[in-house]
Order: structure tokens, then sequence, then C-alpha cells
């Protein structure tokens, strides 16, 4: 049973994190608590924090949560096969799952979604995000049990990676033989490559800045054939020479912010290849945007946003079998209450640290 209180950092407005203790409601029968391992943060958990996601306060951040079942009703542990004591990673978002878009598979566009962590408090019974000890479980939630002997901090990768396997193999349908490059070595750049080593890419190649040097290290490591520093090395005249002059059949924009990949993407792609848009650019238009290659060469531009339950599935039997160095990627452990220093680590606002994959762990 779980306790009758959790300790929570609770965001009240822009930059403002405070320590709370709230009450854990009882599980009803289809809901259920969440112990907190691990909670996993990226970019939106910093745009989060800096208030530019317009996300209702106070409410608690955390939408990458992976956790034991700590109570659940009958109707859920049935419904999600899950049982008290299992430990389960946790999908981002609270789709319908009744309506039109969630029936034909696509529920992460759901109409009616809701996500962790964007929910306010004030919304029964407030404990949707996971910079907590404890959290809730909503009777539409998702959970994808995983393998408790894990470190916690590589279990918890099940998002990043789900991320790679959905924007590099599935959306722009990767196929065994394929030479895929993949713009921006952070978190999901190098899950990318992962994912697409996995689906059987024949070439890989990923491009960072400068100061991107280690990631890039860590991509090769991971199974990138190439890396490609775009402020030292002309970018299109190596993916040239790579792809013999051809262009690559694959293009993944992981960037957040710059344009310049998006109108780079254009030149790298084959004829006939697909560009995948996954990184957001802060609603700025692209410089130079030509959309006579897009023509020409008939180019296919898919955008995607979020993960589905196949992408998370194919990383957790990843993540099981236990072969990818994927603990490379994981720079940094900060406890909870250090959420605030977390997020500015990972926003390079902390001098001399550079993080790629880190994690929170709250309090036993
Ligand atoms: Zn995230
Ligand atoms: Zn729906």
């Amino acid at each position: 049973m779980p306790p009758r209180m959790t300790l929570a950092m609770v965001q009240t407005g822009p930059r403002r994190l405070e320590r709370r203790d709230l009450p854990i409601p009882s599980v009803t029968d289809d809901t259920a608590i969440l112990r907190i391992e691990a909670c996993g943060i990226c970019g939106s958990d910093y745009e989060q924090y800096e208030g530019v996601l317009r996300t209702p306060f106070p409410s608690i951040p955390g939408h990458e949560p992976l956790g034991i079942i700590e109570a659940i009703g009958d109707a859920a542990a049935r419904r999600w096969r899950v049982d008290v004591g299992d430990r389960v990673c946790v999908e981002t978002m609270l789709a319908c799952l009744s309506c039109e878009t969630c029936r034909a598979g696509r529920y992460h566009l759901c109409d009616r979604r809701q996500i962790y962590s964007y929910i306010p408090l004030s919304q029964a019974p407030g404990l949707w995000g996971a910079y907590a000890q404890y959290m809730y479980l909503a009777p539409n939630s998702i959970v994808h049990r995983i393998d408790k002997s894990l470190p916690p901090e590589i279990a918890v990768m099940f998002n990043p990676l789900g991320a790679g396997f959905r924007w590099a193999v599935e959306v722009p349908n990767t196929q065994v033989g394929d030479t895929v490059l993949i713009l921006g070595p952070g978190q999901r750049g190098l899950s990318s490559v992962v994912a697409a080593r996995h689906a059987g890419a024949k070439t890989i190649i990923v491009t960072g800045l400068a100061a991107d040097a280690k990631k890039l290290e860590v991509a090769r490591a991971l199974g990138a054939d190439h890396t490609i520093d775009v402020e030292n090395e002309d970018a299109r005249r190596r993916v040239n020479e790579i792809s013999n002059g051809r262009g690559v059949d694959v293009v993944v924009d992981v960037t957040s912010y710059a344009t310049q990949p998006v109108r780079g993407a254009l030149d790298y792609v084959r004829r006939g290849g697909t560009i995948v848009l996954a990184g957001v650019k802060g609603g700025r238009p692209v410089p130079d945007f030509i959309s006579d290659i897009i023509v020409m060469k008939e180019i296919t531009i898919k955008g995607a946003i979020g993960v589905l339950s196949s992408g998370y599935r194919k990383a957790i039997e990843l993540i099981e079998r236990r072969q990818i160095p994927l603990a490379l990627m994981h720079t940094h452990d900060f406890q909870l209450e250090d959420a605030d220093r977390a997020i500015r680590t990972l926003a390079r606002q902390v001098e001399g640290e550079e993080s790629i994959h880190s994690c929170l762990f709250p309090p036993a």
C-alpha cells in the first residue's frame, strides 16, 4: 500500500519549482498508483520550465515516468495486464481511445488527448507528473512492463529510444540497406542512430555542431558510420561523398530551433527520398525554403510528433536485450529536489556541464 502523502516538485510559474507534500488518493477499480523510480527529462521539460509551452500552473512536471505499480484496481490490472510490484514504463499521452482518430491507431493525435505533466494540480487527484515519489495512473493510461533488474537510468530510456524507433524507422519506413542521415546528436538523435541500426540501415550519418564533439563520439560508439561537424566541414559535400553522389534515403531532423537543417535536408536527400521533421523551431519560418526542390526530386516530407506503443515496445525489447552500450548516453543523475539544476544542466546553463541523457530520482 502506498503511504498517504507524496513529495512532489510543483511548478507554480515560469522557472518556479516548489517542494510540496501532497495527498495520495486511494485507487479505484480502473486506476493505479505508481511509485516513481526515475523520471527522464528532455527539451520539453526545459520549455515547460521556461513557460513557453503555456502549460497550466500549478502542476507537477515530468512526462517520462518509470516506476513500480504500488497499488492497482482489478479492472486496471486486467486491462493493462500488470499487477502490484511490476515495473512499468508509462506513455506520455492520455488519449480517449474511442474517437475515430484513436480507433484508427493514431491515438497520439486524439482531439481529446491530455498529456501527463501538462494537467493542472486542480484536476483531481492532481498527481499528474513524475517529478514526485508517487503518481496517479488514470484509466486511459498505456503502460508497458519492463525488466526489473535493469538499472533505472537505462530502463527509463524507453522514452527517447521509443522516439528513435518512431521517427527514424516507423515514420520514414526505413528499410534494410538504407542510408540514414540524422541531423542533431542529442538524446533523440542518438536514439535514432540505435533504432536505424537495429532496423538494418546500411550507412548512418550524424551531424552536429563543433560543441557536439563528445556527442558525435557517442554516436559513433552507438553505430553511426560517419559524423559531420557542420561548422567546420562542408556537410553537403560530405553527404554527397558518402552516398556516392546519390543523396541519402532518409533524413531525420531532430534539431531544435535551428532552421538551417530543414533547408539542408532538401539537398541531402536522394530523389524520391524521405525527410522526417521531428525538431520544433520555436515557430520560426525556414529561410530560403525552395519548394521546387521537393517537386523536382519528388521528396516525401513527414512531420512526427510523439511516439506510439509500437515504438515503445521496440525500445523496451532492445533495452532488455542489453546488447547496446546505452549507458554511454547517460550522463547525469539528479535528486528530485534538484530538478531545477537538472533542467538548467540540460539547457547548457550550468558551467562546465554537458548532458545527453539525464534523469531525476525521487527519495525512497
Ligand atoms: Zn520528454
Ligand atoms: Zn481519441
